[in-house]
């Protein structure tokens, strides 16, 4: 009797962990990304990314930012997934932090695929870096505020299941519609060319500036302690696939223009 205990206490342990830990990482986000970006690739491009990523999809290398994070060595990485300040500043006028943000990893980036002594290894490790972060710049909580750690320790329920503001927008709304990355990036919005040209306008300040703005409404989009449900992606799920798109239509153009 005892031993069927402790068996079934094993067995609850570990499925309950397994549960969290698959919420960790919002792959899907990051792969529909990917995806889409591929659909507004020039032909050259396209030549050139399959040789540096050794024929692996965009989607398929856009959560290598997130896994590194599992190993040490790649440790100085860390801040670069987000910037944190104040909602009534700026970036320019913010402290910048010493060990790096979103911002200068992608400028950082950029520069070591540019850079025609870099090794075409370091190419492909900066460019996987890239597609990432350029998919974390379109989360709106990756522009948080420092002081709650980007909405992590903004403490909400999801259909009664603890979790956090960052989370909900990284993974929990996307998981709870339910589509793999491939069927969410082939359900995107159809923009004419003039739509998508004015989406690649401007510089990764200017795409910081813009999600910025909606940074500020989703830190006003819940109740203290909320549990939210249906009507939380009803309201706010468009906005997560619209950005999504946007962040694949600029990852197109900044792999465009590097290469
Ligand atoms: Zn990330």
């Amino acid at each position: 009797m005892k031993t069927k205990i402790i068996y079934l206490l094993i067995v609850l342990f570990t499925f309950s962990y397994q549960a969290n830990a698959s919420k960790k990482w919002g792959a899907t986000g990051h792969r529909v990304v990917g995806a889409i970006a591929d659909n507004h690739l020039k032909p050259k491009t396209k030549r050139k990314l399959k040789k540096l990523l050794k024929r692996k999809t965009l989607a398929f290398v856009s959560t290598y930012g997130d896994e590194i994070k599992s190993d040490k060595r790649y440790n100085e990485f860390y801040t670069w997934h987000y910037v944190n300040f104040p909602l009534d500043s700026d970036y320019g006028s913010s402290e910048k932090n010493p060990k790096g943000d979103i911002i200068s990893g992608i400028e950082y980036c950029k520069n070591i695929i540019k850079d025609k002594n870099s090794s075409d290894d370091d190419k492909a490790f900066y460019l996987k870096l890239l597609i990432h972060l350029v998919g974390d710049l379109h989360q709106p909580m990756h522009i948080g505020k420092a002081e709650d750690r980007g909405g992590n320790d903004i403490k909400l329920q999801w259909f009664y299941e603890d979790t956090n503001l960052h989370r909900v927008w990284d993974t929990e709304m996307i998981e709870e519609f339910g589509m793999g990355y491939q069927e969410l990036a082939s359900n995107a919005d159809v923009l004419t060319k003039q739509q998508i040209k004015e989406i690649q306008k401007g510089t990764t300040l200017d795409w910081v500036n813009e999600v910025r703005e909606l940074t500020k409404e989703v830190y006003g989009s819940y109740e203290e302690g909320e549990n939210l449900r249906y009507r939380y992606n009803y309201r706010h799920f468009n906005t997560l696939r619209s950005q999504l798109q946007i962040g694949g239509i600029r990852l197109a153009k900044v792999l465009n223009d590097l290469f």
